[in-house]
C-alpha cells in the first residue's frame, strides 16, 4: 500500500543503510515515497543514490528523493522516523573532553545506569529541542503520522515528547532486545521454540520471560557463565562478567544495552571496565571501545560515499559481495563485521522500524519490543513513563502484552527507579526551564568533589557556541 515515509537525519552512518535496505525488501509499501532529510548534502546525496541504485539492482517501484527541508520530510508523511544527531559526534565528544578536564571520566553524561556514550541527557539541549521540534511539526503537518523514534536518547526523548504533544503517536526503538537471541543461540536453542519476554526502560530492560518448549528454560543461562570469557568485539557483552554480575545481584538477566548500564562500582576507571566487560576494549563505553566504534561510522560513512561516487560513474552491478568486500576493505572495515554490514544491504537489518510501519499500514500482526507509554504493563510504574515491551502491532495500533511473570522487587526498585529519577531530572529541567535540576544531577554524581567543579563544569558546556538556544532557554547570561 502506497504511503509517505520521512526519514530525518538521513545521513545517519547507522541509519541509513539499514532502513534503506529493509524498505526496498518490503514489496507491501510498493509505491511509497520515502523522503529523505538531512543537513548534511554530501551524506544525504550518497545515500540516496545508493537507495535508487537498490531499487534498480533489486526491483522495487519506491520512490526516494532527498531534501534539506524538515517541513518537507514531514509534511503529509504516514510515518516520520527520527534518527538525527544534532551536532553529530563531535559535539559529544567535545562535551566529554570538558568533563573529564574536570574530574568527570567519560563525561557528565556518564551517569549511574546512563553509561552509554552517545547516551547524552545533561548537555544535550539541543538535541532534545529537537525532538520537540520534530513533533510539533507533524502535530502542525500531519497530525495523523506515526513518529518513529531512533535517536538517542530514546528513553528521555519519548517521555518529553509524550508529556509535550500528546497527541502525537510516538514510538521508540532500540535493538537491544536482539541479546535475547544471543543467548539463545550460544545455548543451541532454536529461537522459533523460544517463549521470551523483557520489559523495563530503553537500555534498561531484564529477562522475565524464558521457556523452551513449553519448559522454563532460565537455569540453562547459568550453563553460559564462562571464567575464560572474551568479547569479539566491544558491543560484546550480553555474556560478559558484568552482566552474570547484575544476574546475581538483581536475580534477572539484564538484556542488550542494559548489560552497559551496570552502576558506578564497574565504570570508575579503564581498568574496572577491563575487568567487567572484557580485555582489550573494556566494553563500548570506554575510551578504548568508543574510538572503535567511532572509527566503525567513519568506515560506514566512507563506504557509502565511495559506493556512492563509483554507482555515478558505473553501470555495472555494484551490490554484489565482492565489490562490497574491495569497498569494505578499502575503507578499513573490521573483517569480522563484514556479515553484518553484509546483512544491512540485504535488507535483513534486525531493526524494527519498518516491520512496524509494514505492520500498521498492511495490519499483518507483528510482535516487535516498543517504546511506549507503560499504561499499566509494568506494575508500580507510573501509567505516563515510558516502557520498553513486547507489543503486537496492527492495523489497530499497538496492543501490549502482559509482563508475566512480572519484573521482580530488585529489578523495579533498585534499578528501574532511580533510573526513572535521572530521567524525571532531565525532562523537567527541560519542561520548567529549570537548570537547578542538572546542577542537582551533577551534585549527586559521586565524582563531584566541591560545589565549584560542578559551577565551571556546566559553564563551560553551556557557554559552547553551539549552546546558544540552551543558554536562551535556561535563561543564562
Ligand atoms: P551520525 O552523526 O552518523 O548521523 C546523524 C545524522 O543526523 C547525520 O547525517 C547528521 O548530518 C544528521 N543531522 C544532524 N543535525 C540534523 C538536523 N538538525 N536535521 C536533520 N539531520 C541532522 O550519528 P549516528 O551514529 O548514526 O547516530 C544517530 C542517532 O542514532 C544517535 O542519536 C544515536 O545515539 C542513535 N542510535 C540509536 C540506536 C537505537 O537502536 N535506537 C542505535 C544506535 C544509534
Amino acid at each position: 500500500m502506497p504511503i509517505r515515509i520521512g526519514i530525518i537525519g538521513a545521513g545517519s552512518a547507522v541509519f541509513s543503510m539499514r532502513v534503506v535496505g529493509d524498505l526496498i525488501r518490503t514489496k507491501e509499501l510498493s509505491g511509497s515515497e520515502v523522503v529523505l532529510m538531512d543537513i548534511d548534502e554530501e551524506r544525504l546525496q550518497a545515500v540516496e543514490i545508493l537507495a535508487n541504485r537498490l531499487i534498480d539492482e533489486f526491483g522495487s517501484d519506491l520512490k526516494f528523493r532527498k531534501t534539506a527541508s524538515l517541513e518537507d520530510a514531514v509534511k503529509d508523511s504516514d510515518f516520520v522516523i527520527n534518527t538525527a544527531l544534532v551536532g553529530g559526534h563531535e559535539y559529544l565528544e567535545k562535551v566529554r573532553v570538558i568533563g573529564e578536564k574536570y574530574g568527570y571520566y567519560r563525561g557528565i553524561d556518564a551517569q549511574e545506569f546512563n553509561m552509554v556514550s552517545d547516551y547524552y541527557t545533561i548537555s544535550n539541549f539541543n538535541q532534545l529541542s529537537y525532538f520537540v521540534e520534530v513533533a510539533k511539526m507533524i502535530s502542525k503537518l500531519s497530525p495523523h503520522a506515526w513518529l518513529i523514534q531512533a535517536a538517542n536518547p530514546v528513553f528521555e526523548g519519548t517521555n518529553l515528547i509524550t508529556r509535550i504533544m500528546p497527541d502525537v503517536k510516538v514510538v521508540g526503538f532500540c535493538h537491544g532486545h536482539r541479546g535475547v537471541f544471543d543467548i539463545a543461540k550460544r545455548l543451541g536453542l532454536d529461537i522459533s521454540k523460544l517463549d521470551w519476554q523483557v520489559a523495563g526502560f530503553n537500555h534498561a530492560i531484564w529477562l522475565n520471560r524464558f521457556i523452551y518448549n513449553g519448559k522454563d528454560a532460565y537455569h540453562m543461562i547459568e550453563d553460559l557463565r564462562d571464567e575464560h570469557w572474551k568479547p569479539q568485539n566491544p558491543f560484546d557483552d550480553q555474556l560478559s562478567p558484568m552482566a552474570f554480575e547484575m544476574l546475581d545481584f538483581y536475580k534477572m538477566m539484564p538484556i542488550g544495552d542494559t548489560v552497559r548500564n551496570s552502576s558506578w562500582r564497574y565504570h570508575r576507571s579503564f581498568s574496572e571496565k577491563l575487568k567487567w566487560y572484557g580485555w582489550p576494549w573494556g566494553g563500548a563505553d570506554s575510551e578504548v571501545g568508543w574510538q572503535w566504534y567511532k572509527e566503525i561510522l567513519k568506515s560506514i560513512v566512507n563506504i557509502v560515499e565511495s559506493l556512492a561516487s563509483f554507482a555515478k560513474s558505473s553501470r555495472d552491478r555494484i551490490f554484489t559481495r565482492e565489490n562490497l568486500e574491495k569497498f569494505a576493505r578499502g575503507s578499513d572495515f573490521p573483517e569480522e563485521m563484514f556479515d553484518e554490514f553484509f546483512a544491512i544491504v540485504e535488507g535483513k537489518s534486525g531493526e524494527q522500524h519498518i516491520p512496524f510501519i509494514k505492520a500498521i499500514t498492511t495490519g499483518k500482526a507483528e510482535r516487535l519490543i516498543v517504546n511506549v507509554k507503560n499504561e499499566g504493563a509494568i506494575r508500580e510504574i507510573p501509567n505516563d513513563v515510558v516502557v520498553e515491551i513486547p507489543a503486537i502491532v496492527d492495523d489497530k495500533g499497538i496492543h501490549r502484552e502482559k509482563i508475566d511473570p512480572p519484573l521482580n522487587e530488585r529489578v523495579k526498585k533498585l534499578y528501574l527507579y532511580p533510573r526513572m529519577m535521572r530521567m524525571e531530572m532531565a525532562v523537567r529541567a527541560f519542561l520548567e526551564r529549570d537548570m537547578s535540576y542538572i546542577f542537582e544531577m551533577l551534585h549527586r554524581d559521586p565524582r563531584t568533589r566541591s560545589d565549584g567543579q560542578v559551577e565551571t563544569v556546566i559553564n563551560e558546556i553551556v557557554n559552547l557556541p553551539e549552546n546558544k538556544k540552551m543558554r536562551e532557554h535556561y535563561d543564562m547570561k
